[in-house]
């Protein structure tokens, strides 16, 4: 698991500065276009080695492949349940793993990825903290996600949306998050909107208000997950170091700042918080708020005890919001076949329970057009 694989010697183009690579072309006389025709590559025609660059000359091409690494990961895993939902699990440099998923339903093409192996926020219902944060994600890392994951998409197809929020507490690394999404949504990356990225967070106030600073467009989506202090300290361990006030507050701040709508996460746990009571709750905290509430019946994790909640439970429980004019979504699970609850798919490839042969599972990214 720990393994040093060879390509951890080399410097990663994904995770290289703008003009890290320029500069390396200068230095053994090329001109600085190269960099970009390599940029260009990777992000429009969807290549995944030097080799297929047929552009650049072979030596050139040769003096990349020894020295960068064009994918920092390889494909561990690729699974693809039957509603189309592809989770791939990548395997870093280190020989550490992390997963990111494909979602398609009507024109939308979403992309959900990771930004930390493991998560240090220990949310009790949650497959992903179970072991804890092991370390941040690389932004090139975070970037690899997005354009594997793209390049499974058949050719001429776009990505639509990107939501961060597969394993990991996003805010806790905004300082390789940033730099990612903004190579995502550049024009010489994928061009992707800024409004059409979403950052979820457990809710780190000082983090939301950093991220309100830097003054860009994505969607906010806080993890509440209970809608007192006290359900909260138990369910969200980190609440007692910040207080779900200050959550609020601070998400009312980027409301303010950005004038994004921001949208509160609820994961709904039977017989936890799916009752009338946490319902009217979360109606009082959310009902004078320009905000959306987005309920998520829990996806069980095998070895925790939380179940998911009754059908007629989640309904009452969105009546009771709606009816207090609370704008209100449930959101419908993609990949329940294929471990689609964050964390899951990493942990069963782990403990090799549910996974009948990773070899029947494995399949290969398609060759870029060459
Ligand atoms: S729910 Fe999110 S924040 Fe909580 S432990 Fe899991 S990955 Fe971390």
């Amino acid at each position: 698991m720990m393994s040093t694989v060879g390509l951890a010697a080399k410097r990663s183009v994904l995770d290289a500065d703008p003009g890290e690579l320029e500069g390396w072309m200068a230095e053994r006389g090329y001109r600085a276009y190269h960099a970009r025709q390599v940029i260009r590559w990777i992000f429009e025609r969807r290549a995944d080695r030097f080799e297929v660059m047929s552009d650049l000359a072979k030596r050139l091409r040769e003096a990349l492949e020894a020295e960068w690494s064009l994918f920092a990961t390889k494909v561990a895993l690729h699974h693809v349940s039957p509603d189309g939902t592809d989770k791939l699990l990548l395997e870093c440099p280190d020989g550490r793993r992390v997963e990111c998923v494909l979602m398609a339903e009507d024109a939308r093409r979403t992309v959900c990825v990771s930004t930390q192996v493991g998560c240090g926020m220990g949310c009790v219902f949650c497959a992903s903290g179970l072991k804890g944060v092991e370390r941040n994600l690389t932004r090139g890392e975070i970037v690899e996600q997005v354009v594997r994951l793209r390049n499974l998409l058949p050719e001429g197809e776009r990505l639509t949306n990107l939501v961060v929020m597969g394993m990991g507490e996003s805010l806790a690394n905004l300082d390789n998050l940033i730099p990612a999404l903004d190579r995502i949504c550049s024009v010489e990356g994928l061009g992707m909107g800024q409004r059409r990225v979403t950052i979820s967070t457990v809710g780190l106030p000082e983090k939301m208000r950093k991220l309100a600073a830097i003054d860009r467009q994505y969607n906010l989506a806080v993890s509440l997950h209970a809608p007192t202090e006290a359900l909260r300290d138990k369910l969200v361990p980190i609440n007692k170091k910040v207080g779900l006030r200050a959550v609020v507050d601070a998400a009312d701040h980027y409301f303010r700042s950005s004038g994004r709508r921001v949208t509160f996460e609820y994961v709904l746990l039977r017989g936890i918080n799916d009752g009338e009571g946490e319902a009217k709750a979360l109606a009082d905290l959310l009902e004078a708020k320009k905000a959306h509430a987005n309920l998520i019946p829990y996806n069980p994790v095998e070895g925790l005890p939380f179940e998911r909640p009754k059908a007629e439970a989640v309904r009452r429980f969105e009546a009771i919001l709606r009816g207090r004019g609370v704008s209100v979504s449930i959101r419908k699970t993609k990949g329940r076949e294929i471990d689609a609850a964050c964390g899951q798919l990493r942990r069963r490839a782990e403990t090799a329970e549910g996974v009948a042969d990773p070899q029947d599972l494995v399949m290969a990214i398609g060759s870029p057009p060459s």
